[in-house]
């Protein structure tokens, strides 16, 4: 879970990490008193789950009340990079000196942390990095030992010599923060040397593990102020395990196993997913007109594969339940059947009797795929 910048600041101050201090503002009217409380001057940024703000518009330093309502009106009723804008962070100004650039994440292909700190803030990271990779410390962090004070000087090592006091400080305590809140992704660009000297986290990306969310009740309920996909909401609802991903084929399988393999052989047949989708037991024909509302609400799709292999679930009872999720979805693509398993071949007999005009029934998984991948392809 991407955390707003605010949150991430929130839990920053609770481990005395130096941030400006901000208001959250849900409207142009609150934009203002936040900025009037705050000196006259402000900083109004977007909260929303990607970067790029400074360059596309979505930080903006205002001089009056005034000017940040007309900012926070502006930024409150668009989206900014395809996402919904509902709360902007009004801050104060900072006379800032410096701009430099830190992070700590977790890199699973070591199963340890990479902690990187370069005096080059601000700027794009990931170019940064092929341009100028001199410019870049990068050290990894083997999580049994911690960050050692080593560590800490190497990182900092680039940085002017009264900041790299503040800045190591910001590390040691970003990584106590890590640790305490499982977090996989804690990134500061800009971390800023202000005018006196002192070293402030200017701004935070946070990314929690989900998958230990359990263990922290007060992050869990902030997922709350994100906007939902409608169609993962609607497939969450229906109980599907479903994925967005990138490709043109759709795919609709039973088991996680199954589902994951399939990726792999339509990927093998040179076609591109669209989607991950488990079904999950039963496929019943409300469970499958769910699912191909699902996969079919998504633009790109350009041909389903439906990939069942009947164990406790019956492939005669899929087959119907296929025909009867046609008689409630429309079919606007190909759509690819292979049945396999406990009563495959009535399952077959029945799609063969109905002959419905989108149906493709393809007896083998690798032919399916490549038959997936064809009509995909043809349809592009
Ligand atoms: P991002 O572009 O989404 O990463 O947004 P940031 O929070 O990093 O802000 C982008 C840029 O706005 C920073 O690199 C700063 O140069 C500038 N900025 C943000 N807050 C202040 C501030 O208080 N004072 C000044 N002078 N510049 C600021
Ligand atoms: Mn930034």
């Amino acid at each position: 879970m991407d955390l707003y910048e605010h949150m991430g600041k929130d839990l920053f101050r609770a481990h005395a990490i130096a941030t400006p201090h901000g208001i959250v503002a849900t409207s142009p009217e609150e934009a203002a008193t936040a900025t009037a409380e705050l000196g006259g001057r402000s900083v109004v940024k977007v909260q929303v789950q990607v970067g790029g703000r400074g360059k596309g518009g979505g930080v903006v330093l205002v001089d009056s009340p005034e000017r940040a309502a007309e900012e926070a009106a502006r930024m409150l009723g668009s989206d900014f990079k395809e996402h919904e804008v509902t709360q902007v962070l009004v801050e104060e100004l900072l006379p800032i000196a410096r701009e430099f650039y830190t992070s700590i994440m977790l890199d699973r292909s070591t199963g340890g942390y990479l902690a990187m700190m370069t005096a080059e803030g601000g700027v794009d990271i990931e170019t940064l990095a092929v341009e100028r990779p001199e410019a870049l410390r990068r050290v990894g962090i083997d999580p049994a030992l911690g960050l050692r004070p080593w560590h800490v000087r190497e990182l900092t090592a680039t940085l002017p010599p009264d900041a790299r006091e503040g800045a190591g400080e910001v590390l040691r305590k970003v990584w106590d923060l890590l640790g305490a809140r499982d977090l996989t992704l804690v990134e500061v660009n800009p971390l800023v040397q202000l005018e006196d000297g002192a070293v402030v986290a200017l701004d935070a990306k946070v990314t929690v593990d989900d998958n230990a969310l359990f263990r922290h009740p007060d992050l869990e309920v902030l997922s709350a102020q994100f906007p939902i996909d409608p169609v993962e909401a609607r497939a969450r609802e229906a109980d599907l395990q479903y994925v967005k991903l990138d490709g043109e084929v759709g795919i609709i399988g039973n088991g996680a196993g199954l589902v994951m393999s399939t990726l792999d052989v339509v990927a093998q047949a040179g076609g591109r997913a669209a989607n991950f989708l488990d079904v999950g037991g039963g496929a019943s024909a409300e469970k499958m007109a769910t699912s191909l509302q699902v996969v079919l609400s998504d633009p790109a799709v350009r041909c389903v594969f439906i990939n069942i292999f009947g164990g406790i679930t019956r492939c005669d009872v899929v087959a119907a339940g296929i025909l009867g999720a046609l008689d409630r979805v429309e079919a606007r693509v190909p759509l690819v059947v292979r049945l396999d398993g406990t009563n495959a071949a009535e399952g077959r007999r029945i799609l063969g009797e109905a002959a419905h005009p989108r149906i493709v029934p393809v007896a083998t998984m690798d032919d399916a795929a490549a038959e997936a991948a064809r009509l995909a392809g043809a349809a592009a």
